[in-house]
């Protein structure tokens, strides 16, 4: 089940790509695998997927850290908040953090990477619909908490939102890739299962694709 809907999935990534001038050259599928078990993963691994999405750090050390051993070429992406309390675990686990969002935060990653000598990719999520209940700077903050950010020399290389469930989303994308553009961030991770195509007709680089691949979400007793 997961090929073909990775074959569905990606005939409309590339349909999507192909047009639109806005539309980057490569777009790559980050597999969000929140709620996901082994099984699963196994399906996903064997499809050839290599960028895989965890929204909780403590999920994602119970089912990775094997996997990252029998899979050297993997990219792990954390797209859920992250706590500064998991910074230590965030930074030696995963490959890429999308969810830098506040200066506290953008510390506690500068102090533990200068520690670890390690870095994932950083991306700066920016909460573009304004909802009190989502992670993500404000549009109005997020050029000064960029260049805090780049003040703490934090190797940032692009954008990520999450759109209000409610709202056409395209607005969203092209705040998003104006906020970038000023900035000459190049990475633009936005679009879902439900307004991938969109995303991608807007520039996203990557998208974070969950239901369309693994079908709706169900615990394997995770
Ligand atoms: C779960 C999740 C996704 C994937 O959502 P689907 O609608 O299942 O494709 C993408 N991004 C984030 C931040 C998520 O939490």
């Amino acid at each position: 089940m997961f090929g073909k809907n990775l074959q569905i999935v990606s005939e409309r990534l590339d349909k999507a790509r192909l047009s639109s001038p806005l539309a980057a050259s490569a777009v790559f599928l980050v597999a969000a695998s929140k709620n996901q078990g082994p099984e699963r993963l196994k399906e996903a691994l064997n499809a050839g997927i290599s960028h895989f999405g965890e929204n909780r750090v403590q999920e994602a050390e119970s089912k990775w850290p094997g996997l990252l051993k029998s899979h050297p070429g993997l990219h792990l992406h954390l797209i859920g908040p992250l706590q500064t309390n998991k910074v230590r675990e965030a930074v030696s686990l995963f490959h890429v953090i999308e969810t830098l969002d506040r200066p506290a935060l953008a510390d506690a990653l500068a102090k533990e990477i200068r520690k670890q000598g390690r870095s994932p990719e950083l991306f700066v999520q920016v909460n573009t619909g304004e909802e009190p209940q989502k992670a993500g700077v404000v549009p109005e903050k997020a050029d000064a908490f960029i260049y805090y950010c780049k003040g703490l020399a934090l190797p940032i290389v692009g954008l990520m939102c999450v759109p209000p469930a409610d709202q056409p989303s395209a607005p969203h994308f092209s705040l998003l890739r104006e906020i970038a553009q000023r900035h000459g961030l190049t990475h633009l991770s936005m679009g879902m299962s439900n307004d991938f195509e969109t995303a991608i007709r807007m520039g996203a680089t990557q998208v974070r694709i969950g239901t369309a691949l693994f079908g709706e979400r169900k615990s394997e007793g995770l």
